[in-house]
This record gives structure tokens, C-alpha cells and sequence, in this order.
């Protein structure tokens, strides 16, 4: 298979001899037109009669003789005129063949560079995901493996093995289906005005069997207002938020939701009383699989490193992004930021 660096290596020098072919092209064509034209402007600087070149002429009688020395001077000015003309035209096409070369090199690479970033984020993309699917299917093929090993498998240990392969199961679909939702395109969104409670309900319903599972306590403290936004695709971003929230909290905590308005746009915003996120990984855990140290060793909170970036989308989507607040030790403020809306305001 050809390296997709040297495939678009190869590529651009097609494109740039293409480009240089049309710029060489159109520059010939009018160093001929201007050649040809500025040669018949000379020619007509001849007394009337004489052709360039025939040393003849024809006088106002109608007598042919051998024209006169001064015409001959005339005929050899022309000529040196035409020559110099030619040269200078000549030098230019080959300036232009330089300068041409390095315009079309810039412009190649111009046109061809966010096409190759492109290819490679989605290479990068498949092989990342290929890489974190294997994980879980390393994980059924070793249980089972060393299930079908034993001398003697009771129900009971059976049954463990059954479990274990579900939980892998069932991670492989999380994790599927949200690669599903990274890869798909961004769909329009239907905004409309929506109630921030509609919102936040789907939201809290979501994450409240692992709130409860963890002992954490979820403080509600939005207001209701209207903002632009398609209510089932933005509570999915607000529940990754919460879902992070109680999965990096410590056990008993709380988590805090709360809402203001800033300006045209309402900020949503989940506190919670977690670890905190270091300045240095506060944009890396926005990219794509991105995990820090101490998540993916705490293995109370299994991940994909992918739900931030969904976030994100989503909230894009929207036109609104999201904004994080946090220091070590003293916990995370992430907050969406959406366009208010007015009660007459599109439907929804
Ligand atoms: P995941 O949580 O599945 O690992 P995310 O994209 O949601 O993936 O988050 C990326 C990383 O950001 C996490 O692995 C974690 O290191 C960090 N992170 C996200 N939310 C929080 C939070 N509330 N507190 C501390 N760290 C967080």
C-alpha cells in the first residue's frame, strides 16, 4: 500500500505541473498575441508599398524600384526591434516559469494540505478506535480462555464468566455507539425554544442510578429559561458532563448544576468537588480518546476519553460551546453555553 505521505507527495507534484501548465500556457499565449500584434504595429511604421524585408517599394506613380538606404535603416530597426521584443518576451516567459513553479508549489500544497490533515485524522481515528476495541475483546477472549482451561466449572463459576463477557458486551456498545456519533456528520439540528428543566430532567434521569450507586448528591439549582436547543441532543451532552461529575467525585459528594445568563446566552454549569483537571491537560481532555493518568488507573471510573469531544459537538451544533473552570484540588466547573430564546421564537 502506498504511504499516504509519499502518495501525497507524489499528488501535489501532479497538481503543481498542472498548475504550472496553465500558468505557461496563458503567459505563451499572450507573449504571442502581444508579439505578433506589436510586430504588425512595426511593420506599418514602413512607408506604404513596402513589405518588411523586400528592400523594394512601390512611389505614389506606381513606380517599383530598389527602396532607399534610409529604408533599408528603417527595415533593419524594425527587424532589431521585432528580435529585442522576442527576447524580452522570452525572459519573461522564463521568470514567469520560476516565480510559476513557486506559486504553484504554494498553491498545491494550499489545496492539498486540509485534504491530507483530513485523511489523517480519520487514519488516526480508525486505528485509535480499532486499538480501544481490542481492549474489551482481549478481555472476553482471556476470560473465556481460561474458563474453558479449569478442570471443573461449577454454574457458579459459569455464571461469573457469562457476567463478566456481558459487562465486556455491553462496553463494546458504549463505546461503538459513541464512535458511531463522533463519525456521523453533523446533522442538522433542529433548534427551538426549549425549557432548561426539560433539559436538566433528562439529564438527572440519566445519571441518577450511578449518583446513587456512588452516594453522591445531585443539587439542583437551575432556573427555567428558554433557550435554543434540540432538548434530547443537548441533555446528552449535559450527561456526559454529569456522568464525569459523579464518576471523578469521591464517594458522598456533591455535584452541583446551576444556571445564569450571560448577556444573549444562558451558561448551564455542573460543579463538582473532584479532583480537579491541571491547566496543562485542560484542552487535551476535549481530544479525541484522551485520558488522563489518573483516570485510567482509577478503575471506579472506566471511560473511552471520547464523551468530551461528543460534548463539544453537540454544543457546536447548538453554536454554543463549553467552558471549563478548574484547579487541582479544587475541583471542575464545566459549563454550556447556549442561545437564549424567546417564547415566540421558532417551534420546537
Ligand atoms: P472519559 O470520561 O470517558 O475518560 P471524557 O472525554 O468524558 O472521557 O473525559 C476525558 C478526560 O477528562 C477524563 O478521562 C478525565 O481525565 C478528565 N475529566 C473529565 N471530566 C472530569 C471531571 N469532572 N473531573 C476531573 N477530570 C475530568
Amino acid at each position: 500500500m502506498v504511504r499516504l505521505k509519499d502518495f501525497f507527495e507524489s499528488q501535489t507534484t501532479r497538481l503543481m505541473l498542472t498548475y504550472i501548465a496553465i500558468i505557461m500556457a496563458m503567459t505563451i499565449s499572450f507573449s504571442a498575441i502581444i508579439y505578433i500584434a506589436s510586430a504588425e504595429q512595426l511593420d506599418r511604421q514602413l512607408p506604404r508599398g513596402m513589405a518588411s524585408g523586400s528592400g523594394y517599394y512601390i512611389d505614389e506613380d506606381g513606380q517599383f524600384g530598389p527602396a532607399p538606404r534610409v529604408q533599408a535603416y528603417i527595415e533593419q530597426q524594425i527587424a532589431s526591434g521585432k528580435n529585442e521584443l522576442f527576447v524580452r518576451l522570452f525572459v519573461l516567459n522564463l521568470v514567469m516559469l520560476v516565480f510559476g513553479a513557486a506559486f504553484s508549489f504554494v498553491l498545491a500544497r494550499w489545496t492539498l494540505e486540509p485534504i491530507e490533515r483530513n485523511i489523517e485524522s480519520q487514519t488516526r481515528f480508525v486505528s485509535d478506535a480499532s486499538h480501544e476495541l481490542r481492549t474489551p475483546l482481549t478481555a472476553i477472549q482471556a476470560t473465556n480462555e481460561v474458563a474453558l482451561r479449569r478442570k471443573k466449572l461449577t454454574i457458579k463459576d459459569a455464571r461469573e464468566v457469562i457476567q463478566s463477557n456481558i459487562d465486556d458486551v455491553k462496553r463494546l456498545q458504549r463505546m461503538t455507539s459513541m464512535l458511531l456519533e463522533l463519525a456521523s456528520d453533523d446533522r442538522q439540528t433542529m433548534l427551538g425554544p426549549t425549557h432548561l428543566h426539560d433539559i436538566v430532567s433528562i439529564a438527572i434521569t440519566n445519571i441518577a442510578a450511578g449518583a446513587m450507586g456512588r452516594d453522591i448528591n445531585i443539587d439542583d439549582k437551575t432556573k427555567n429559561y428558554l433557550v435554543s436547543a434540540e432538548s434530547e441532543s443537548i441533555a446528552q451532552a449535559l450527561t456526559i458532563l454529569l456522568d464525569n461529575a459523579v464518576k471523578y467525585s469521591p464517594e458522598g459528594a456533591k455535584v452541583t448544576l446551576s444556571s445564569r445568563k450571560r448577556r444573549s446566552m444562558v451558561e448551564i454549569s455542573v460543579r463538582d468537588e473532584g479532583p480537579g483537571i491541571d491547566k496543562s491537560e485542560q484542552k487535551k481532555i476535549f481530544e479525541r480518546f484522551y485520558r488522563s493518568d489518573k483516570a485510567r488507573t482509577h478503575s471506579e471510573s472506566a471511560g473511552y476519553g471520547l464523551g468530551l469531544e461528543i460534548a463539544q459537538k453537540i454544543a457546536k451544533s447548538h453554536g454554543g460551546v463549553i467552558e471549563l473552570v478548574s484547579a487541582p484540588g479544587k475541583g471542575s466547573t464545566f459549563s454550556i453555553l447556549l442561545h437564549a430564546a424567546s417564547p415566540g421564537s421558532g417551534a420546537k
